[in-house]
């Protein structure tokens, strides 16, 4: 038996170990579960190399825990060490054994995906654990080595009567970490973090029932029995070449990602890049909903198989991050601050190249079959839409697929649009005026005028439509949005028309006076215009500007605009037959209730008529058709 201290740098790194290093403690079993994968896959490396001749015989790894005696065992049937082994590569801390290995196998390691680089891997057991043990019989024909370690520098390395191949690292749990004794929280330790680690974790038995066979006799019972249960799955999807995968593989992959969610994705987009980074990954889009803040199932990020994250911002843009699914790298550090991989050339890389991927195939997702990606439009286009405004590659790239709806269901590319809208929608500056609606009920009186007068309505509805709309505006020529609401038809688009009124300008002094003096309590600006006399009597309209900032406001940016009220414009229609009737009626009292009339009906296709008001109007309009 020899007894030594471990070297003088370890003296500082304990305290640091336990307090500083690692923040989330729990990780120490993806450190050690890292490892024991590591042994193994570089075993079946060797074996592959001619190197180790034989049955390499079953390689699971397998996690117990003795509540008892207060221990965590992790076994595995890899490499293991000699003796001279344990002192180098445990007790000289700083070193690496992974990287060593590397070196000496350099070009052919490469695709045997060997887990290294982290850092002081194996002694984050010392998180948890008062004390901690290997014992570890090398491949190689020599004894077998028992090291033990309370935490101190100080530790023993004997020899050990263990007989097969393999180590076995055994944490004697200290009090503070009793939770780490129970098997559900272990259980759960395993399925976040090495759910599709590259060889089977056993943990536990379980229960499987005997299926019958087929001419065994109706009352016969299933006989049960007692398996391994191996808790990941060594060959997920991702790590597969698309061309092997079915779609139904894809979805089953989905759902054994996220096995909450009921909803099938609606497409995915496989990674597959060896130059100039690794990265592997499937990446799914979901239905999303309007409310871009119940995003909970986020997308996981690996390195090797091993689960680093799912706090992926900044690795991936921003957009993305409302995506589902799996990203792995052996580029992205490990164990390193967010900010740290945020300024990551590599990561920086990472990300442009997601964004261009992803661009890539939706822009064939659209040449392939239009109609199947317009009605996939309305789930997907708060991402591509998001996409636009964050990035400007996307940006360009979004130009042959982002689409236009019109409130009749046709979907038009922004050249379509342009395109197809030039004659009717252009007014007399030459500017071409995109109508749009944001809500179809809401807004549907505004939307039915403006199709009686032969315009086409877009409807763009999610949340954060103003501030693209806004960037569309800044990037291309002579294009403006305007709502349907925001101003009469007549207003919004303004051609060269004589527009005759009926009132004299004497009749239209008189009249405006008389109406202002009745809404004045709902503080509506009045406006006179000389509309069509088929259009309605008022009408009510919000000016584009103020609401569009508002509204941007509320979902990030634009600009300030305090707790500002909302601005409504009272339109009167001096061409209407009962505005005439207003200025000609003799008594006072019935020209008030043509007024209020007038105007609930303004407010009702505004949607604005509620509580008393609406009462009032009831009622109103009883009196007047009885
Ligand atoms: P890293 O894995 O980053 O090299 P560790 O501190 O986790 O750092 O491990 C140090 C070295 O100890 C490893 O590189 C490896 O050579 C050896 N080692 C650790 N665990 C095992 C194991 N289960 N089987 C064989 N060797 C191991």
């Amino acid at each position: 038996m020899s007894t030594g201290k471990i070297n003088v740098a370890v003296e500082n790194i304990f305290p640091l170990i336990k307090k500083f290093l690692y923040s989330d403690h729990e990780i120490f079993l993806r450190e050690l579960i890292s490892n024991a994968t590591d042994a193994t896959t570089k075993l079946t490396h060797l074996s592959s190399l001619g190197e180790i001749k034989g049955d390499l015989g079953d390689l699971t790894i397998e996690v117990k825990v003795d509540k008892k005696a207060k221990k965590v065992h992790i076994i595995d049937k890899g490499i293991g060490m000699t003796q001279e082994e344990v002192q180098k590569y445990i007790n000289e801390v700083a070193f690496s054994g992974a990287e060593e290995f590397l070196e000496q196998y350099k070009d052919s390691a490469k695709d045997s995906g060997i887990i290294g680089h982290f850092g002081l891997g194996f002694y984050s057991a010392f998180m948890v654990s008062e004390k901690v043990e290997i014992i570890t019989k090398s491949f190689k024909d020599e004894p077998a080595a028992h090291w033990s370690c309370d935490g101190s520098p100080e530790y023993t390395l004997e020899a050990s009567d263990k007989k097969t191949r393999g180590t076995e690292i055994i944490l004697h749990i200290d009090k503070d970490s009793k939770e780490f004794l129970e098997d559900s929280k272990i259980r759960e330790l395993l399925t976040k973090y090495n759910k599709f680690m590259p060889v089977p974790i056993k943990f536990g038995t379980r229960e499987e029932t005997i299926p019958l066979p087929k001419e065994a006799p109706k009352e016969a019972k299933a006989e049960t029995k007692t398996v391994d249960n191996i808790i990941n799955n060594p060959n997920p999807a991702w790590t597969k070449k698309p061309a092997d995968l079915t779609e139904e593989e894809y979805k089953s992959f989905y759902r054994e990602l996220y096995p909450m969610q009921f909803e099938e994705p609606l497409f995915n987009i496989h990674l597959n890049v060896d130059y100039p980074f690794n990265l592997t990954g499937i990446l799914y889009f979901p239905k999303l909903s309007n409310d871009l803040n119940v995003q909970k199932d986020r997308i996981q990020l690996y390195q090797n198989q091993v689960f680093v994250t799912d706090n992926v911002e900044g690795i991936v843009p921003e957009f993305l991050t409302l995506l589902r699914g799996v990203i792995d790298s052996p580029d992205i550090p490990l164990n390193v601050s967010r900010s740290y991989l945020q300024a990551d050339g590599a990561v920086k890389k990472i990300s442009n190249y997601i964004t261009r991927k992803v661009g890539d195939k939706l822009n064939s997702l659209f040449k392939k079959d239009r109609k199947a990606f317009e009605e996939k439009w309305n789930d997907i286009k708060v991402v591509i839409e998001y996409g636009m405004l964050s990035e400007d590659k996307f940006f360009e790239k979004a130009e042959s697929f982002a689409l236009y709806p019109t409130t009749d269901g046709e979907y038009f590319t922004f050249e379509e649009l342009t395109e197809n809208l030039k004659a009717q929608h252009t007014d007399k500056d030459d500017k071409l005026v995109l109508l749009y609606a944001s809500n179809t009920e809401e807004q549907h009186s505004y939307i039915v005028g403006a199709k009686n007068k032969g315009y086409k309505v877009l409807l763009l509805d999610s949340p954060i439509i103003g501030h693209l709309i806004q960037k569309l505006e800044g990037s291309k020529e002579k294009i403006t949005f305007a709502r349907v609401d925001g101003d009469t038809i007549e207003n919004l688009i303004k051609k060269e028309e004589n527009k005759v009124s009926k009132l004299s300008e004497d009749e239209k002094e008189n009249l405006k006076p008389l109406i202002e003096s009745v809404v004045k309590e709902s503080g509506y600006t009045v406006q006179l215009e000389a509309m069509d006399s088929d259009a309605l009597p008022f009408v009510l309209t919000q000016p584009e500007f103020m609401r569009r900032m508002k509204e941007m406001q509320r979902t990030g940016g634009g600009m300030m605009m305090g707790n500002m009220p909302d601005m409504f414009n009272l339109v009167v229609n001096t061409n209407h037959e009962l505005v005439g009737e207003i200025l000609n009626t003799k008594t006072a009292k019935k020209r008030e209730r043509l007024i209020l009339q007038a105007l609930d009906l303004a407010k009702l296709s505004q949607n604005q008529l509620k509580g008393e008001a609406l009462t009032k109007f009831i009622q109103r309009s009883v009196e007047m058709i009885k």
